[in-house]
């Protein structure tokens, strides 16, 4: 049954149920889907053990009729989530060997649900970054191709998840978004991502970058995956101060795909000038889409958007300078000690050889703003100007319940393109870190293809916990826009 790793989740949940397959040979076919995909490169760590332990629990689950919501389900895991007993390196060489002893509360969720895990995804070291090009242990590469075969980034920083999801190796992964780095790689490469409200899932155990922003999310071909692997992956968590105390919904239910009675804003300073005219066409598609299935469509202002990228490359890196200060060779991972050299050499040799250039890039910019002298200018001006985001937001659901954006400002590019310039590398993140900011839930479906035939996304902003009300609306728009593109396979 080859094409048993074509199936969604829900169709992989319901065939279990129904036995027209086990889960054995379920997880069997995603294992073997994993390892003819090695010259992607998403998979840092291969763990088929670990999802066929799982699939014989499952099948033994099921055959008692007692299966958990995610029994037998493989999924990818992106390498920032810390995994009991399988190496965790946040795709950086200073934590290589790094092997945790203790599972994070996201993994716990979805392992205690039933899920299996096929291995350990790549991404940007520490996620820092948006193609995938940072990660110590290579590039990965995107199942698209561009024009004449083309490699493709596959977005980043959930490059590994991203791609291992479009390339049909796992129906979902895990990613992680601290300034889009769940729905920008999802944009890239036509499949299904949302950041839930800061909060609704717990950061323990994830690889800190910045702590006032991450977020876990799920990645998957379709929304209504998104929404089983959410609910699993939410709800309260002593273990992180910043986790919120409340109920997590059937997010499944909420997908009727009617919008009627739902305003949808759309915010006018999102329409950047030179955006790709195949981008600001789709999002009017978009529009279209939204008032077929009922909603109201009402144009909304951020007037604060322009300042949201400067604010999140000054929070973002404050956050990971002061979060990467413990590696310093002395409790985990890389130590580089120089011979007869002091504590303070070992630190320098460690910090040198382990860091990548766009860790280190992040390092230096976050110590500096956080510097006695610069404070006032830099971090805490950025600090008042994150308060003025989030106000833009709250303004904004005076009139309206959702907010339609582009999800990305262009498709996916090619290796290089934008790696030797920080700057445009940033300006990938021009439509997500707004939300991101003001830790609002966030989500991006496929929603449609540029003249290249290169998936680009649609992203829905939402209120406070109101990730229901964004999957609902992704689910609409990804009935009208019926993508059913998928990457040709050459690997
Ligand atoms: N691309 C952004 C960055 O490099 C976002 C990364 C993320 O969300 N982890 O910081």
């Amino acid at each position: 049954m080859s094409n048993l790793t074509d199936l969604t989740l829900a169709q992989m949940r319901d065939g279990l149920r129904a036995k027209s397959f086990s889960a054995r040979e379920l997880a069997e076919a995603h294992v073997a889907a994993v390892e003819a995909a090695r010259p992607l490169n998403a998979f840092l760590v291969e763990t088929p053990e670990h999802a066929l332990a799982a699939a014989d629990a499952a099948d033994a689950a099921l055959a008692k009729g007692e299966a958990k919501p995610l029994a037998g389900i493989p999924l990818g895991i992106k390498d920032l989530f810390c995994t009991q007993g399988v190496q965790t390196t946040a795709a950086s060489k200073i934590l290589e060997g790094f092997v945790p002893q203790y599972e994070s509360t996201v993994t716990a969720k979805l392992f205690a649900d039933g899920a299996g895990m096929l291995g350990k995804l790549n991404l940007d070291q520490f996620a820092m970054g948006s193609s995938n090009e940072t990660s110590a242990y290579g590039n990965v590469i995107s199942p698209w191709r561009g024009e004449g075969g083309a490699q493709l980034v596959p977005g980043g920083s959930s490059g590994g998840s991203s791609s291992a999801v479009a390339a049909r190796l796992c129906a979902g992964a895990t990613g992680t978004d601290t300034g889009g780095s769940i729905r920008q790689p999802a944009a890239f490469t036509g499949i299904a991502g949302i950041k839930p409200t800061y909060g609704r899932c717990s950061r323990w155990g994830i690889v800190a970058f910045a702590s006032s922003l991450d977020q876990a999310g799920p990645m998957a071909r379709d929304v209504r995956d998104c929404a089983i692997l959410l609910k699993s992956m939410s709800g309260f968590d002593p273990k992180d101060t910043t986790s919120l105390q409340v109920d997590v919904p059937d997010y499944e239910a909420a997908l009727t795909g009617s919008l009627k009675g739902k305003r949808i804003g759309i915010p006018k300073e999102y329409r950047l000038d030179g955006m790709p005219a195949e981008i600001e066409a789709l999002w009017r598609q978009g529009e279209a889409w939204a008032k077929d299935a009922g909603a109201e469509i009402v144009e909304v202002s951020l007037p604060h958007t322009h300042y949201a990228l400067p604010t999140y490359y000054i929070v973002a890196p404050a956050e990971a300078s002061s979060n990467l200060a413990r590696y310093d060779g002395v409790r985990y991972g890389l130590r580089v000690a120089p011979e007869g050299g002091s504590l303070i050499d070992m630190y320098e040799a460690t910090r040198a050889a382990g860091f990548g250039a766009e860790v280190k890039r992040r390092i230096m910019i976050g110590t500096y703003v956080l510097s006695a002298g610069y404070y006032d200018a830099y971090y805490l001006k950025a600090q008042k100007v994150r308060a003025l985001i989030a106000r833009d937001f709250e303004q904004a659901w005076q009139s309206c319940d959702l907010l339609l954006t582009p999800t990305a400002p262009s498709a996916a590019f090619a290796f290089g393109a934008k790696s030797d310039d920080p700057i445009a590398m940033y300006l990938n993140d021009v439509f997500t870190v707004p939300s991101s900011l003001a830790g609002l839930p966030a989500m991006s479906v496929p929603a449609g293809l540029d003249a290249g035939g290169l998936p680009l996304g649609l992203q829905i902003i939402g209120k406070p916990l109101d990730e229901a009300g964004v999957l609902n609306a992704g689910y609409a728009l990804e009935r009208a826009a019926n993508f059913t593109a998928k990457p040709e396979r050459w690997w």
